[in-house]
């Protein structure tokens, strides 16, 4: 089906500075031209310093919401007049929506896509049967550990470079959330069920992290959020001692879900393949069915 917009269209889009490496104009506009929906969205990249007075002018009520990334999912959080509590335990928001009055309500879809995306490529994978490693203590380490927090983890073990941003995080949020520092990684990953990349290490160009994933039972799923290169460092390092794996890809569509019933009040169709769609646009394959 053709991509349908009139002068009733419901227009929503996504802020970020920069955004034009974002997916999601792609992933939201091929699901709106396979729903058939009346509707578009669009990125926009407001001068850092005028994010706020950006957002203040669309509670005029020029689009119905916006997704969030870096480096504004913090202040969305702040600028917003109600919180989910989920927006509320990652300390930061990913979607924003308007309200017809012009309040802003804020929320945060990073951990069920998270939890969406072992669902997808890890199906039995329970996320209350052993304790969950989390590699990062920024935005979205958070939202990951609130996440798995909420789905049950019997342990959250968060594991940063900089320890006390790690304790921070585990004071912060409620839960059996404890701080590793990344020398103590060998620790937090003994009886581990999964183990999560929520740095940003691995992404194109840099280095990924030196973890000795050996500690980890035969059984642990590795995840990695970040996806360009798709199949990154850690990935890779795990496929090669024999570990399943989940992939940033799968996590980016996941949140991706939620948004778009927010903005067009319908789902998305299944029947799209916005993974290939995605890929392509990456220049990766898929990588994962291949090894
Ligand atoms: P932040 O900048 O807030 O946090 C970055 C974290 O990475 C910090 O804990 C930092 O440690 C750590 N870090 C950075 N480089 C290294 C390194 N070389 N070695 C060890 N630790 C390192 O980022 P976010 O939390 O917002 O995002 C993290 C990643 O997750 C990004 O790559 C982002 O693109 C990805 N992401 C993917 C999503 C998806 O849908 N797939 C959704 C959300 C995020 P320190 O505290 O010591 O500086």
């Amino acid at each position: 089906m053709s991509h349908r917009l009139t002068g009733a269209g419901i227009v929503a889009g996504v802020v970020g500075a920069p955004v034009r490496h974002s997916l999601s104009p792609l992933i939201h506009n091929a699901w709106l031209a396979g729903a058939g929906i009346d509707g578009a969205y669009v990125p926009f990249a407001p001068p850092p310093e005028r994010f706020a007075a950006f957002i203040k002018g669309l509670r005029g009520g020029a689009v119905r919401g916006l997704n969030v990334t870096l480096p504004f999912k913090e202040e969305a959080l702040a600028l917003a007049d109600r919180a989910s509590p989920r927006a509320a335990a990652a300390g930061a928001a990913n979607l924003l929506v308007f309200e017809t009055d012009g309040t802003l309500v804020a929320d945060n879809t990073d951990g069920l896509g998270l939890l969406a995306a072992f669902a997808e490529q890890a199906p039995g994978f329970d996320p209350a049967a052993a304790p969950v490693v989390i590699l990062g203590a920024g935005g979205a380490a958070r939202g990951a550990a609130a996440a798995f927090a909420g789905a049950g983890a019997p342990q959250v073990r968060v594991v940063n470079r900089t320890l006390s941003r790690a304790q921070a995080l585990a004071e912060a949020l409620e839960g059996p959330i404890t701080a590793f520092a990344l020398s103590d990684a060998a620790q937090a990953l003994a009886g581990a069920g999964a183990v999560i990349n929520a740095t940003s290490a691995g992404l194109s160009g840099e280095a990924g992290l030196d973890l000795p994933l050996a500690a980890a039972p035969a059984s642990a799923l590795v995840m990695d959020m970040v996806y360009k290169p798709l199949t990154t460092p850690l990935l890779a390092q795990a496929r090669a001692e024999g570990l399943r794996t989940v992939d940033g890809l799968a996590m980016l569509i996941g949140q991706a879900v939620p948004a778009f019933e927010a903005f067009y009040g319908a789902p998305p169709p299944k029947d799209v393949d916005v993974r290939k769609l995605a890929l392509a646009a990456l220049g990766q394959s898929e990588g994962r069915l291949k090894e």
